[in-house]
């Protein structure tokens, strides 16, 4: 069933006018009809059925709140900025796999520049992908894209569980160091990181660990990463 994310705060009963263009996706591309259902998730998370009311404009009226999802612990994934269709398929793929948050990172072998002049631009473009992938996943949150920081600030983005994917660790495994708590889980450009980077990492208190034998893309990476997290929440 199709949802989409609206700005108000819904209850039973209450009747919403949709945007322009989730109207037209409805209306022109799914043909969808009045009296047809769709899910609504409002401004706190709460998500609804709501029967459509199509006319010149879309709207849809919630008439049953469905019960909310288990509460885990919130992942905020800082990959290394990587080139542009790797990275959007990236935030993509991490929030239909329950990224919360996507701080990308430059670090010393970061090879992409982005001007600063473009960087609005690109943050509504990336947060755009996001806010789709998490409506395409019917997931009742929103995954957020902030805008890139250099590793060496990277401290303020910790969590209670602070991961770094590192290949060249080979006794301690993703799986191992997965819990409910809030996680952060660091992972590295095209070039890998520099064994400095990864020594200023875990002085910060990012562990360090393996995933797996082979290396890994730079987007496999995060999105392995966060199956594996996703895999060890769900046996605990
Ligand atoms: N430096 C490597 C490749 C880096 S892979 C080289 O050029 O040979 C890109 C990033 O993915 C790494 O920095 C790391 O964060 C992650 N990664 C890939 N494979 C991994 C593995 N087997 N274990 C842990 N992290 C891995």
């Amino acid at each position: 069933m199709r949802q989409y994310f609206v700005k108000e705060k819904l209850q039973c009963g209450s009747i919403v006018t949709l945007s322009e263009e989730i109207a037209h996706h409805l209306k022109n591309v799914l043909r969808k009809k009045s009296g047809e259902v769709i899910r609504l998730v409002d401004c706190q998370g709460s998500a609804f059925l709501a029967r459509l009311i199509v006319d010149e404009e879309v709207q849809a009226q919630a008439y049953e709140q469905l019960a909310s999802r288990r509460q885990r612990g919130r992942i905020t994934c800082c990959p290394c900025l990587i080139k542009r269709d790797k990275w959007e398929m990236l935030i993509q793929k991490a929030a239909e796999l329950g990224a919360d948050r996507i701080v990308p990172v430059i670090s010393s072998r970061t090879i992409i520049h982005i001007d600063e002049k473009e960087m609005d631009r690109k943050l509504a473009r990336w947060n755009k992908i996001a806010l789709e992938a998490c409506q395409q996943s019917n997931r009742t949150d929103i995954c957020v894209v902030e805008r890139p920081v250099y590793l060496v600030n990277i401290a303020a983005y910790r969590s209670d569980n602070n991961l770094l994917a590192y290949e060249n660790e080979a006794n301690v495994q993703l799986l191992d160091l997965c819990d409910n708590r809030d996680i952060t889980i660091v992972t590295g450009p095209e070039g890998g990181f520099s064994s400095q980077e990864a020594e200023f990492l875990n002085s910060l208190g990012f562990r360090s660990c393996s995933l797996g034998e082979r290396i890994l893309r730079a987007e496999t990476a995060l999105l392995y990463a966060l199956a594996v997290i996703d895999a060890g929440r769900n046996v605990l």
